[in-house]
């Protein structure tokens, strides 16, 4: 208990992580870019990133032991027969410590560390369109809601896959009569569920989408979850059966390493079967010993060093203590917005809050992120309560809108 307690303590308000810009780099521009960077910091509220990032310990380590002077690269299967230089040992570890998370057993597991959210979904729309095809002989249809992160649209584009997107509710959720209505029974279904959409930050319901391909058993099914945020929190809270397998169905998973994990360069998980795995082209390379199923060679091997480190520095206690208290902020943000009379909504599960858009310059000082819709009155922004979030940052935005409101 205690070390919960002294954990959120140093994310929220320790001097350390909050330190100032002190060491002159000898140019100019550099040092002007660095310090407007760590002024930016506390007001970027509109973006799903965690800004209080814990890697010092680990950058000394790896600078301490002249690491940052040769390249560890992790091209190749982490799963497989891994190369000399290579930290594949360490991100096949990371992905055997998430995967139960998200009810993989480790007996029937496949995944490595990612490029990014981005590059996961393309890996699982990619692994969800060779398994339906090496099932079944055909291409597959791309079912993804219309409140989904743009990545998959665009992967879907550069993978030449038919896509229907569709419409979801007012909250941001796919409606399952409108996914009914669009299927197309006589070919595979390659589904992609948003767990978090882009702005409302809702999540498809899963059960009641899987109820509607149930219908349809002579229909191949893969289901692949984008969770790049809320991915990294929900295991961490009483939401957690939403992203558990044994709970919802679905063959893979896509997380973001930079957003709620707290890396501080892009990079994620991408998590499927053993099964899904087995069931792909096989592209089979002489030269690296190696039978190579993700898209790129080379892979870092910083990142899953990263991820290794965090897990052993922050893991299951400090994560759980900023999951709560990232959705205690939520909710005071909410509260907050109610008494000054600002009209603001969430999802129950989300970090997402997102309201009657203020002026621009209130926009643009806090970095937010704006959409329309006609169903709540048309601008809209919206605040991603991250670990940076605190309550006084705030207090700090909702006396802005306060003062913006007696102009
Ligand atoms: C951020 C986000 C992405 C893109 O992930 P990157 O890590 O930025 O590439 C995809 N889907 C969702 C739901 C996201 O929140």
């Amino acid at each position: 208990m205690l070390r919960i307690a002294i954990m959120v303590v140093a994310v929220v308000c320790s001097g350390r992580l909050w330190a100032q810009p002190t060491v002159k780099s000898g140019f100019e521009e550099l040092d002007a870019w660095t310090e407007k960077c760590h002024q930016e910091r506390p007001r970027t509220l509109g973006y799903p990133c965690n800004q209080v990032s814990d890697l010092t310990g680990f950058y000394k380590w790896y600078t301490d032991n002249g690491m940052e002077n040769f390249l560890i690269n992790n091209a190749g299967d982490p799963f497989g027969k891994v190369g000399a230089l290579s930290s594949a040992k360490f991100e096949r570890e990371v992905i055997e410590y998430f995967a139960p998370k998200y009810g993989f057993s480790t007996d029937d597991l496949w995944g490595m560390v990612t490029m990014s959210g981005t590059d996961g979904n393309n890996h699982g729309i990619y692994f969800g369109a060779n398994y339906l095809q090496h099932l079944t002989g055909k291409q597959p249809v791309v079912y993804v809601s219309d409140e989904a992160h743009y990545s998959n649209y665009r992967l879907c584009d550069l993978q030449n896959l038919e896509v229907r997107l569709i419409k979801s509710d007012e909250m941001g959720r796919m409606i399952p009569d409108s996914l009914e209505a669009a299927l197309d029974i006589s070919r595979p279904c390659l589904m992609i569920y948003a767990m978090g959409s882009t702005f409302k930050g809702a999540i498809d319901d899963q059960k009641a989408l899987n109820r509607v391909l149930a219908r349809h058993p002579e229909m191949a099914v893969y289901r692949h979850v984008d969770a790049a945020l809320f991915g990294g929190y929900l295991p961490f809270t009483k939401y957690r059966h939403l992203v558990d397998r044994r709970e919802v169905e679905f063959e893979s998973i896509s997380v973001s390493g930079h957003k709620f994990f707290g890396i501080d360069s892009p990079c994620g998980l991408f998590i499927t079967s053993r099964h899904v795995y087995e069931n792909q082209t096989t592209f089979d390379i002489p030269y690296l010993n190696a039978n190579m199923r993700m898209i790129s060679c080379s892979r870092s091997g910083i990142e899953p060093l990263k991820f290794w480190w965090l897990i052993k520095n922050v893991g299951d206690k400090g994560w759980t203590a900023q999951a709560n208290s990232m959705l205690e902020c939520t909710v005071y943000l909410k509260e907050r917005l109610t008494s000054i009379g600002w009209k603001c909504w969430s999802n129950e599960y989300s970090n997402t809050v997102f309201f009657t858009r203020p002026d621009d310059n209130i926009v643009s000082r806090f970095n937010l992120a704006n959409s329309n819709d006609p169903r709540f009155g048309g601008r809209l922004s919206h605040v991603v309560v991250m670990q940076h979030v605190t309550k006084e940052a705030i207090d700090g935005f909702v006396d802005a809108l306060k003062a913006q409101g007696k102009e």
